[in-house]
């Protein structure tokens, strides 16, 4: 199992916190978080939790954060920012860089490598590195601790982009790549369920059903295994009614009594 605390930085009213057109940073970092932990939530053996406030009016305090994070035992934090340069103004510095704590503990700077890399390989703007900072969230978090700077909101490109949903999506596409890489992730295995299947009301309509699951290739299933469960997306029922039976289609082949209801499936198969 890993843990994963998530902290979208800063609130959506924070000051300064913004480009010089109006976007606010914590509007970018939220939309990162939020897909990111969506994409992860398809992961086997995955806990998440979100540690800044969903609707951004509050600016939860870092040391409420970090507090958070440790006191819930996460595994992995990833703190969500975007970058700024200067007085406020658009000026050309740009790019995306990933920061650890100062020690450089090994196992974050391989996280933040991890991610680095596929931010980079996906966005394919300019790479500044993994660097070493005496941030809060990663001195103060217990867990391997990373935080991504994903663009500049004072280059007016990268501000652009920060704006763009599809940008927002290919940075939590590229922190979840990361972490998968890292951990090993595994996506979770869907219930097998069968393109189609026959279901028989009972054994005086099976060898109408035989010629019907030679001719579909399918198999044959009894009414009560049928309502255990979604045994295939399509059912084609033979005799009786569809009543408890769950699927995405169901084509009734049934009649008043068995020669009607072998008259339907000849029909059927023509
Ligand atoms: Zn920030």
């Amino acid at each position: 199992m890993v843990r994963i605390s998530w902290s979208a930085g800063h609130g959506l009213n924070t000051p300064g916190k913004r480009t010089p057109d109006g976007l606010r940073e914590w509007e970018f970092n939220s939309a990162v978080v939020v897909e990111a932990i969506r994409l992860l939530e398809q992961y086997q053996d995955v806990l998440q939790l979100r540690l800044d406030d969903p609707t951004g009016q509050r600016d939860v305090p870092l040391q409420e954060r970090s507090n958070r994070s440790n006191s819930w035992n996460a595994d992995v934090h990833i703190d969500v920012h975007a970058n700024a340069f200067g007085n406020g103004g658009w000026n050309a510095v740009q790019g995306i860089e990933t920061f650890v704590y100062t020690t450089r503990p090994p196992r974050d700077v391989a996280l933040a490598t991890n991610v680095q890399k596929r931010l980079i390989a996906n966005t394919r703007r300019p790479d500044r590195g993994v660097k070493a900072e005496n941030f809060h969230m990663l001195r103060e978090t217990r867990a391997v601790s990373i935080l991504v700077e994903c663009g500049f909101m004072t280059n007016q490109e990268e501000a652009t982009l920060l704006k763009s949903e599809a940008y927002r999506k290919l940075c939590a596409q590229s922190i979840v790549e990361g972490l998968i890489e890292t951990y090993n992730l595994k996506l979770k295995e869907e219930d097998f369920v069968l393109e189609r299947a026959i279901v028989i009301n009972s054994f005086a309509d099976f060898p109408v059903a035989e010629l019907l699951a030679n001719f579909v290739k399918a198999p044959i299933y009894t009414r009560r295994v049928a309502q255990s469960g979604k045994v295939a997306k399509e059912l084609l029922v033979v005799g009786g009614n569809a009543e408890g039976l769950l699927a995405d289609r169901i084509t009734l082949l049934a009649g008043r009594n068995r020669f009607e209801t072998a008259a339907r499936v000849q029909e059927f198969i023509g």
